[in-house]
């Protein structure tokens, strides 16, 4: 291919890429979760699907041990590397996985040691250096319909069923995977990420739907206000409470004395330890799936939705750490966070203590008071059923004085809280006081 030729396919690849990325950002991307049914490939198809894992291993490794020059030059076209083994003994390797994969190791390296350079930039620290990685579980499938396919059926195309299969690069035979009902048929599908699980390899398979909004009235819900209580409970403004904790199991902690027992890197110790591995996965996938739940049941119908931004990595290591940590909280936090109808309050904000009616700040509430009652004018409700309509009032000050039109009028609302945000804003000494209402929009 000469010069001119490579420059107009350039050219052609990134209007192309452009245009979809235009397309997808007013779309919703939803992850959905594959697994692969490893017995309808023989022997041969399934170990190279786990050498690409190992295979990726090396290179990262390779690459990571090279000298900066060394590494700016290196060509993905490259098959021969080297790699040590596990006596430290250094071994020759000829890599046979796709170019593509080549291709998204070194561009997430590059990534990697460039965000590197950046922090050391703005701390004025010394560069750090990346570790060298004694597993690769995930595996970037960035190009649809090169690196990954969904296989349609005869009729497919027409009617949107999917026939149960994918292929992956490299790969001959189509691999049947679990779950693809999920994907709805006005589904764009994206790129994907291979992840090695103990039990397991899942294809999470990222696609583009278009955004739904809550039009008809049967489906609109009014606004709420979250309080994300101590330990595993979250209230609402509603009065509803979500409890997320997650208990772990029994069998866990039968598993763990067990392999203190045995014999380190025995046959046995290393199967009690793969028994761990899958405990923590399910444990892992039970965290999530109530994460989900919880987030549905809020979220649904709602467009406005207001939180505070509530330290949970405190509390981790604090009073309630093994409560927290075995609840879906965080998971939860996290998928608020990314809404972009979700308005986070920064901390600071006297959510338990201020007066919703009068806007005095009682300062003597402790955390034994399960029922806050305002000295002044009596105002009397559930603590954190308080809080949680004390944040849903300061939210839509906010966004009433922001741009974002509002559907409730000022007087449904408690008219005068305003007054009372503001004022807490102007005296409140707090360590960093946010510019405007605006800085609070993320
Ligand atoms: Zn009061």
């Amino acid at each position: 291919m000469d010069e001119s030729a490579r420059k107009a396919k350039n050219k052609a690849i990134k209007e192309k890429g452009q245009e979809t990325r235009l397309r997808h950002a007013s779309m919703r991307p939803v992850v959905v979760e594959l697994k692969l049914d490893l017995k309808c490939l023989n022997k041969t198809e399934r170990s190279k699907l786990f050498l690409y894992f190992a295979e990726c291993r090396w290179l990262c490794n390779y690459l990571i041990a090279l000298d900066s020059d060394t590494f700016r030059e290196f060509s993905t076209k490259t098959r021969s590397i080297t790699s040590r083994d596990k006596d430290g003994n250094t071994v020759p390797r000829e890599l046979t996985m796709p170019m593509k994969f080549m291709q998204s190791v070194y561009s997430s390296l590059k990534h990697d040691m460039a965000s590197l350079a950046a922090k050391s930039r703005k701390t004025g620290k010394k560069n750090g250096f990346l570790r060298f990685r004694s597993s690769y579980d995930s595996l970037e499938l960035n190009q649809y319909g090169n690196t990954h396919w969904i296989c349609y059926g005869p009729d497919g195309d027409s009617n949107g069923r999917y026939r149960n299969t994918i292929h992956i690069a490299g790969i001959k035979r189509p691999i049947r995977v679990f779950g693809m009902d999920q994907i709805p048929a006005d589904a764009e599908t994206a790129n994907a990420k291979l992840v090695k699980r103990p039990s397991g390899i899942y294809l999470m398979l990222t696609y583009y739907i278009p955004r739904h909004e809550w039009n008809t009235e049967s489906e609109k819900k009014p606004d709420i206000g979250l309080d994300f209580g101590i330990k595993t409970t979250i209230t609402t403004s509603e009065g509803e409470t979500f409890d997320i904790s997650v208990r772990e199991q029994e069998r866990l902690k039968g598993l763990q004395k067990k392999l203190a027992r045995q014999i380190k890197g025995s046959e046995g110790w290393r199967d009690t330890k793969r028994r761990i591995q899958r405990e923590y996965e399910k444990l892992a996938n039970k965290r999530r799936d109530k994460a989900n739940k919880v987030y549905h049941d809020i979220v649904t119908g709602r467009s406005l939705i207001v939180m505070q931004d509530e330290n949970i990595k405190g509390w981790h290591k604090g009073l309630f750490g093994r409560d927290v940590q075995n609840s879906a909280l965080g998971t939860l936090k996290r998928k608020l966070q990314a809404n972009p109808d979700v308005l986070v309050i920064d901390r600071f904000f006297p959510s338990t203590k201020l007066c919703p009616q009068c806007g005095h700040i009682h300062e003597s509430i402790t955390l034994s008071d399960r029922v806050f009652v305002c000295p002044v004018c009596g105002y009397t409700e559930e603590r954190d059923v308080k809080a949680a309509k004390t944040l849903l009032l300061a939210g839509e000050h906010i966004m009433s004085c922001t741009c974002r039109e509002r559907t409730r009028t000022p007087g449904e609302r408690m008219s005068d809280f305003g007054a009372f945000y503001e004022a807490w804003k102007q005296s409140a000494s707090r360590p960093e006081a946010p510019s405007s209402c605006d800085a609070k929009m993320e």
